[in-house]
């Protein structure tokens, strides 16, 4: 069953009386070349297993299927899981837990459906929670290699933007410190059913071992970037020394002693200056 043609699409989702919901993200994919290559990036083979979210009729899904030990997917909507049950029949190895992905105990999940093993994240990601789902996996120090997801073009330039240039924000330089960020390949709007207002790219954040940087207090750390890029009209001085309520002559000092000019602006630090900013700013002595 092609589960990327239109047609079939239409057919099995009529015959379960389903009706898109806008507001989860529900935009399915029509391109079969698309879920293959996703499934080959994300690295889905003999060994590995994968977690994925949201599966809709189970296009990716199968790709998965076909190529790891065992894929485990999480899907909000229960009124998909008839459907899958339908798409997904042939393959042995996919598990659907019908849960909110921002709820799931996800060290849990992974310690129990795949039992120490390698584990990808795939997914066509529902575009209302990119960010909290991928900062979920980064911060929680999950036992994955990478994640793999769809996501909104512009969505996909902010996470996998380098510290230092333009569009780089807060989110980019968290994303950076516990990933390798890349664009793989843009997919633009006319290969979804419904058609969304949004043209998209997979992304891949290969999980490091060690973080680029070293950091005295992360916490603190990801405050202070927070605060740097919270006003980003303002220099770093200033937009620290209020996110932070620090005193301003504090944060010029500190900002001296990393070797940063007192007029820079967040988007022009590189990593290593917001990790040297930080370890003054909050320097143990
Ligand atoms: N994987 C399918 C595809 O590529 O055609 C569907 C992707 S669609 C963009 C997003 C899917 O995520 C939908 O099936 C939707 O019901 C599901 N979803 C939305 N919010 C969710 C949540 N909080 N937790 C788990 N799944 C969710």
């Amino acid at each position: 069953m092609d589960l990327s043609d239109i047609r079939i699409i239409k057919n099995i989702l009529a015959r379960h009386g389903f009706n898109f919901s806008k507001s989860l993200g529900q935009n399915f994919l029509i391109n079969p070349e698309i879920c293959p290559r996703m499934a080959a990036e994300c690295g889905a083979q003999k060994g590995v297993g994968v977690l994925e979210i949201g599966p809709g009729v189970g296009v990716l899904t199968a790709e998965l299927a076909k190529r790891a030990d065992k894929v485990v997917s999480v899907e909000l909507d229960k009124r998909l899981l008839p459907v899958l049950d339908d798409t997904l029949a042939e393959y042995g190895n996919v598990k659907i837990i019908n849960e909110d992905i921002l709820k799931t105990d996800l060290k849990n999940l992974i310690e129990t459906e795949f039992s120490g093993g390698e584990v990808a994240v795939c997914a066509n990601l529902p575009y209302y929670i990119t960010s909290p789902v991928i900062m979920r996996f980064l911060e929680e120090r999950l036992p994955i290699r990478s994640v793999t997801v769809m996501v909104q073009k512009e969505a996909a330039e902010r996470l996998c933007a380098l510290p230092g240039t333009r569009s780089c924000g807060a989110v980019s330089a968290a994303v950076r410190y516990f990933a390798e960020p890349e664009i793989l390949f843009e997919v633009t709007r006319d290969n979804f059913f419904p058609q969304p207002n949004v043209d998209s790219a997979v992304i891949q954040l290969k999980i490091r071992k060690e973080p680029p940087v070293k950091i005295n207090r992360e916490k603190d750390f990801f405050a202070l970037v927070k605060a740097a890029f919270g006003q980003r009209r303002k220099t770093v001085l200033n937009s620290v020394a209020a996110g932070l309520s620090m005193d301003r002559t504090a944060v010029a000092s500190a900002l001296e002693r990393a070797e940063i000019v007192p007029n820079a602006r967040a988007e022009q630090l590189t990593m290593e200056q917001l990790a040297a900013l930080s370890n003054e700013v909050f320097s143990d002595e």
